[in-house]
């Protein structure tokens, strides 16, 4: 193709003056906040001008040594020019400086995860422009300051607590305690001070030259990319590193003019509950961070909202009526267009309103629901928008138990309810300890006086977090939503003392390693251990159930072999059992006596004696199951682990075991030894047993149909059990398994005259077996997908060692995501494919299912509905997500096919 035609790509777009390069749509190249402020520039919404600087260019950085692309520098400088022209200012000029702020912006919002650096272009020159052009001396040099610390800090390297610890002295010297109190003076001589710092630090100036600050904040926003915070935010949130941040370059307006400028952040509905009302924060005389740092308690937007807080500081409302009236209408208008909640940041220059970021806001599970079910009955989406707008797995947060209401409550201290869900645990002080002692080690909350990006994984660690400051928008309760972490923040009651560990509350001091329960629901911080209730699945839950049920083709069966996870599961809304694992039942105390006669009988005849004592506990096992299932399908998997699994292994053991049941202990001393296996994964399991030993088969076998008989004689719905082989390989195995259970199933209808409808099939969990399904299928009715199995077979990888590699293959980008979480749908996908496949080709009607730990997982559920598979099955506490999965994977099949 001749050059002239080739498109060339483009690295810079523009947006501000009512126009914009981009729009909302192209969230990819743009990044969430570009794209946003193209849209809200179109819109005729009041933002400042600006460029974006794409996602491309800085994939393009990082796959060519950290080079800009050649054309960079020049669509830069003319996108600079525009700028210019619309706020007839000019970058550098000491006469009439324009500033910028430099933000990062990815596809995906990472909250605080990136560094953003405002005032950009102050020199000490144009802080002196500054100063003329806006009358105020203190006000430059306070924007001056604040940019040398954030330029340092994120583009220069250096340590913010230097910068703190100036301030600090000045404010001490100057015998003040609030940054309001510093004078123009003050503030000249607290940035004097901070460039020598930055210079005894790096042994050169500040950089002065704003061309040169500009591409330092760009190459900046480029690494911050790949920053640690980053990263592990990502891994989190299963954003992939291919993507590459945009960069925003924006012109500055400032909240920090005086009494009639402000910043803030609100959200359309409340993020916490969903109520439709206008919710967040703001700060008079302040710029940006400072509402979400928690550096000072924010004041309410509303009226109504400061009145029920019981706040004295007036609420936007009331200290700004004019630009408040203009902001709802902004606001309103955002939600209708975006159909859907907005978080929203704004700043108010001397009485005149910016909008300066719109995205889609983050909420809580029950927010998430809420907003989603009343923006139906709006009438602004579909009842099927609806369906897709909850994210499957939040609903996890909802399905946690909360305080009793019942309880006695011996409140300590309370703060803001910024995370719902309740949480018990040690208190630990630093993220350090919560990550010793907290994750899989121990319950422990995280108790803070705020918590920056750093303490991520201690967070994450925590079962809840405190913080003594901090609003509803802070980085703690931000970062706690989306972790689905309970959280109470800025309970203020709380003073930490760092040096002797230890808090005070209310009089009382506690110690790190004390128990304490938080309500993230209510904001209430609690002493000890308080007993806590299910959930409650009514309201908008059930409502919005019932909207996913009414499109799902998938159906949701649970994994339970109890009658408490049976119960469980019927009331999540489980179709069925898919897995029911029949050893579970032998481990009962009450019965492994029987099981372990049976292992160390000496030959079939004993067997079949010890057998027969287990045959009537197993039978009663099923009835309750069958009762619990009311006709629904319940498959049952026949015994499945290696038969040492039920016997004792260390010498003491033995010794005990062989004193309480009266066998001999030398002999299970030697069938231990005798059933000693290399590797007992790929041993005598599954159906060897069966096939080995068919007198235990043949006795379950004849347990289900002997309970079907029972349940359906006693008039309640009869079931219809399916009876599953474990890891058959051959059809050969599958056949001579088939004939097994079809005699004893006879025979036992024979005895009972009662017919019963049964299905015999397999749980395929070998590459073999998928490879050969059409073998599989001339004798199994049907096939339940093992990927647990299938997934350690597939790759040669044990589930249970692979935790010392398996981080490695994701650091390395090797594994996207760990396949025992996610199934991986290419390798072990390509083998149900195939084996559907296959199957169907000799018995069409072949029922297909799944019971792997990936049944739960939604995005190995839209995998099983692009295969066509008849229903998914999970642990019982999952099946709503799986429902809501299922759903959202049907409309998205849809919408292939389109
Ligand atoms: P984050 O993604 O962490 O929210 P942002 O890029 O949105 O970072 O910016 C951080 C803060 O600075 C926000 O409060 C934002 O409103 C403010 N800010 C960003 N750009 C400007 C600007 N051009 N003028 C005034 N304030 C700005
Ligand atoms: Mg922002
Ligand atoms: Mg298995």
């Amino acid at each position: 193709m001749p050059a002239e035609t080739m498109t060339k790509t483009r690295w810079v777009y523009a947006f501000g003056g009512g126009r914009a390069d981009g729009d909302a749509s192209m969230k990819n190249l743009l990044g969430g906040k570009g794209a946003n402020l193209a849209e809200m520039s179109s819109l005729g919404l009041p933002v400042p001008p600006g460029f974006t600087i794409t996602t491309e260019a800085c994939v393009h950085y990082y796959g060519n040594e950290k080079r800009y692309p050649a054309e960079l520098e020049g669509e830069v400088a003319t996108a600079l020019k525009i700028v210019e022209q619309q706020t007839g200012k000019t970058f550098g000029d000491p006469a009439n400086p324009l500033l910028v702020s430099v933000r990062s912006g990815a596809r995906a919002s990472m909250p605080g995860m990136m560094d953003t650096v405002l005032n950009l272009g102050l020199n000490d020159q144009t802080v002196e422009g500054l100063a003329k052009l806006a009358g105020d001396r203190r006000f430059a040099f306070d924007s001056y300051r604040r940019f040398i610390q954030m330029y340092s800090n994120v583009v220069l390297d250096l340590d913010h607590h230097m910068f703190e610890e100036i301030l600090d002295e000045h404010k001490e010297r100057l015998d003040v305690t609030v940054d309001t109190a510093l004078s123009a003076d003050d503030w000249e001589a607290v940035v004097r001070d901070y460039k020598k710092a930055v210079e005894g630090e790096l042994g050169q100036a500040f950089p002065q030259d704003p061309q040169a600050q500009l591409w330092g904040a760009v190459s900046a926003v480029f690494a911050s990319w790949m920053n640690d915070r980053a990263k592990f935010y990502r891994r989190m949130h299963d954003i992939p590193e291919s993507w590459g941040t945009a960069v925003n370059v924006q012109s500055m307006v400032f909240g920090n003019m005086g009494e009639t400028s402000a910043t803030g952040v609100a959200f359309t509905r409340n993020p916490s509950t969903g109520e439709n009302r206008l919710y967040g924060e703001f700060l008079i005389n302040a710029q940006g961070e400072d509402v979400v740092a928690g550096i000072r308690t924010p004041q309410a937007l509303t009226k109504i909202a400061r009145e029920e807080m019981g706040e004295k500081n007036p609420s936007m409302e009331e200290a700004l009526p004019d630009v408040f009236v203009q902001f709802k209408a902004v606001v309103e208008k955002l939600e209708t267009h975006y159909r859907d909640m907005q978080d929203i940041e704004f700043t108010v220059e001397k009485g005149r309103l910016y909008m300066l970021q719109t995205r889609n806001g983050k909420r809580t599970a029950k927010a998430a629901l809420k907003v989603a079910v009343d923006l139906a009955s709006e009438g602004l989406i579909t009842r099927e928008e609806a369906v897709m707008r909850v994210e499957p797995s939040s609903l996890d947060q909802l399905l946690h138990p909360t305080i009793d209401p019942a309880s006695n409550r011996e409140v300590i201290a309370t703060g803001l309810p910024a995370s719902p869900g309740a949480a018990t645990g040690k208190i630990v002080f630093t993220a350090a300890d919560a990550e010793l002692q907290g994750g899989s080690v121990g319950a422990v909350i995280l108790v803070r006086e705020e918590t920056s990006p750093e303490d991520i994984r201690g967070m994450d660690a925590a079962r809840g977090i405190v913080t003594a400051r901090g609003g509803m928008t802070s980085h703690a309760a931000v970062v706690a939503r989306g972790m689905g972490r309970p959280c109470v923040s800025g309970a203020g009651e709380i003073h930490i003392d760092a040096k002797t560990g230890e808090m005070r509350a209310r009089g009382r001091t506690f110690k790190a390693g004390d128990i304490i329960t938080i309500d993230g629901s209510t904001g209430e911080v609690l002493t000890g251990d308080v007993k806590m209730i299910e959930p409650e699945l009514s309201g908008d839950f059930a409502t919005l159930m019932e909207w996913a049920d009414g499109v799902r083709r998938l159906k949701v069966r649970a994994n339970a072999e109890t009658a408490v996870d049976a119960t469980t599961a019927r009331q999540f809304g489980a179709e069925g059992i898919g897995l029911c694992r029949t050893e579970h039942m032998f481990f009962d105390p009450t019965r492994i006596q029987a099981v372990r006669e049976m292992i160390l009988a000496d030959d079939e005849a004993g067997r079949r004696t010890a057998l027969a004592k287990i045959l009537p506990m197993q039978r009663d096992d099923f009835v309750e199951l069958f009762g619990i299932m009311e006709g629904l399908p319940v498959t049952i998997r026949l015994l499945d682990p290696p038969l040492h699994e039920f016997l004792p292994h260390t010498e003491e053991d033995i010794a005990s075991v062989a004193a309480a049941s009266g066998l001999d202990p030398e002999k299970l001393k030697r069938r231990v030894e005798d059933l000693h296996e290399v590797n007992p994964m790929l041993g005598l399991r599954g159906c060897r047993l069966g096939v080995s030993f068919p007198e235990i088969y043949e006795m379950q076998v004849r347990a289900i149909i002997e309970a079907a008989c029972e349940v359906a004689t006693a008039g309640r719905p009869a079931p219809i059990p399916e009876i599953m082989h474990p890891l058959v390989a051959k059809g050969e195995e599958m056949k001579f398994l088939r004939i097994l259970t079809d005699r004893v199933a006879r025979q036992v209808i024979a005895e009972k005259g009662r017919e019963i409808e049964y299905l015999v099939g397999t749980m395929v969990e070998l590459p073999r077996a998928c490879m050969r399904a059409g073998d599989l299928a001339e004798n199994a009715e049907f096939f339940s997908f093992g990927t647990n199995d299938l997934t350690q077979t597939t790759f040669g990888i044990s589930r249970d060692d692979s935790g010392r590699f398996l981080n490695a293959y994701i650091d390395k980008g090797i594994f996207e995501k760990d396949p025992f979480v996610s199934l991986d749908q290419e390798g072990v996908g390509d083998l149900i494919r195939v084996a559907a496949e296959r199957g169907r080709a000799v018995r069409p009607d072949v029922k297909l299912g799944i019971c792997g730990e990936h049944g739960g997982d939604p995005a190995s559920i839209a995998f099983c509905e692009s295969v066509g598979l008849d229903y998914v099955s999970c642990s019982a506490y999952r099946v709503p997500i799986a429902r809501l999965a299922a759903a959202q994977a049907a409309i998205g099949e849809r919408e292939k096919d389109r």
